[in-house]
Parts: C-alpha cells; sequence; structure tokens
C-alpha cells in the first residue's frame, strides 16, 4: 500500500523511517531489500511494522540502495511469502497498485520455465523484468519492455543487481513521488513519508521512467533530455 526507495549512505534508515510515516495509509505486512556485497538482501514480515525492525536488528543490513513496502493484499493473502519486495534473479520490486492481467502474464512465464514464490500480482514484474535482463537489453529497456505489457495501476521500486547502485522508479494510476536531497535520492508513495532531506520533489508523470544513482536523479528515454523540475516538499519544514 506504500513504497519507498533510496539511494544513500545506510539506505536502511530512511527507507524505515519513511515506512513508519506510511503506517497511517494500513498495511497487513511489509518487508525491504537493499543491495549488500553485490547482492540482493530481502527481509519480510507478516504484521506490524515493529516486527520488521525486530527482524532487521537480530539480522542487520546496510547498503547504499534500498527498497522498502507496506502491503494491503488485494491479490493473495497476508503471508510473508506474498509481502514485497518480490525478486526474480537480479531484480527486486516494490509494487502498489494490481496488475489487472497478472494471469495471463504468468501463464507466460511459467511457460517459459519461471517459478513463483508468491500468489500475487505483484511478482510478474521482477520475472519479466528479469527475463529481458537475461535476453542483454539494457536496464531501461528491460523494464520499459516490461510496463507495455502491464494492464492495470502501479508505482513501481525497483532494485536492480548490476554494475552500479541504481533504482528505478515509474508509474501509472498509481500516486509517486521523486526526491533529490543532499544525502540521496529518494523515491516514496507520499511526500509526507520522505525525510528532511527531501525539501526538493518533482511527481513524475505517467509511464515516465526515472533512475536514482547516487549520482543524482535522471529522466530515461524518450524523456531523457527533459529537465526536472523540482517543487518545494511543503512536509519538510527545512
Ligand atoms: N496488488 C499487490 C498485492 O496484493 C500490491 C498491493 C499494495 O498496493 O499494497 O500484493
Amino acid at each position: 500500500c506504500g513504497i519507498i526507495g533510496a539511494v544513500a549512505d545506510s539506505a536502511i534508515k530512511p527507507v524505515l523511517e519513511g515506512l513508519s510515516r506510511l503506517e497511517y495509509r494500513g498495511y497487513d505486512s511489509s518487508g525491504i531489500s537493499i543491495l549488500a556485497d553485490n547482492e540482493i538482501k530481502t527481509r519480510k514480515v507478516q504484521g506490524k511494522l515493529n516486527q520488521l525492525k525486530r527482524l532487521l536488528s537480530e539480522q542487520p543490513l546496510e547498503g547504499k540502495c534500498c527498497i522498502g513496502h507496506t502491503r494491503w493484499a488485494t491479490h493473495g493473502k497476508a503471508t510473508v511469502s506474498n509481502a514485497h519486495p518480490h525478486q526474480c534473479g537480479r531484480v527486486a520490486v516494490v509494487h502498489n497498485g494490481i496488475i489487472e492481467n497478472y494471469l495471463h502474464l504468468k501463464e507466460k512465464l511459467l511457460q517459459w520455465g519461471h517459478h513463483f514464490n508468491s500468489s500475487t500480482d505483484s511478482e510478474v514484474i521482477p520475472h519479466l523484468i528479469n527475463h529481458y535482463l537475461s535476453q542483454h537489453l539494457s536496464e531501461e529497456d528491460a523494464i520499459a519492455k516490461t510496463i507495455l505489457q502491464l494492464k492495470g495501476s502501479y508505482a513501481l521500486g525497483v532494485l536492480i543487481n548490476g554494475d552500479s547502485n541504481n533504482l528505478y522508479a515509474i508509474k501509472q494510476g498509481s500516486p509517486l513521488v521523486i526526491s533529490q536531497g543532499v544525502n540521496g535520492a529518494y523515491l516514496a508513495s507520499d511526500a509526507m513519508a520522505l525525510g528532511p532531506d527531501s525539501s526538493k520533489i518533482y511527481y513524475p508523470k505517467d509511464n515516465e521512467l526515472i533512475k536514482l544513482t547516487s549520482h543524482g536523479i535522471k529522466l530515461c528515454n524518450p524523456s531523457a533530455n527533459r529537465k526536472i523540475h523540482y517543487i518545494n516538499n511543503s512536509y519538510c519544514s527545512k
């Protein structure tokens, strides 16, 4: 029901704080994925955010590129395996919204030999992106090609285990905000979820692919040459 992401030193901190600020939307489970030692590491729980925080204090994670999710189940029960992020190979995804044609996409992926760990509509997304990456498409093209096949609503945070610490964000119909701070780049479902480093925000248009890196935020093709016009975040008093 809410997504958040950060490319920053100790990215887990702004992500957990953001998830806490998204609590008001209601949720039944939560989870995070982080890039650590060239690997995607994930922690998920059913129930309250406190349980995720407890799990992370027992099994800590550190990294510079992190995504998080609070889930309000629409497809598949509120269980740990249905909690986001969902991963396939090099790709982990948090999704807010509903993929209406997921059964059709899932059938196709099953025929291609993919195995699924959840009964959500969302899990087809990392599978499709990873499929196109394995066909040697670039990260941007793999996401763009996946998006073309999705019917429904989505705000996505996409974490790709590649050469660098990159996060991607894209939306259609679901809320999404991007922020460039002094210490990092962030994405969230709601400007309210962003912390004090997020005084400048941008609301992406539908299907505008955005890349968040440690060097800043970029619009991808076909808008690559367009400049992002940030506005002030009224939730951020600093
Ligand atoms: N439809 C997705 C699911 O059931 C996402 C729900 C949400 O936005 O929290 O897992």
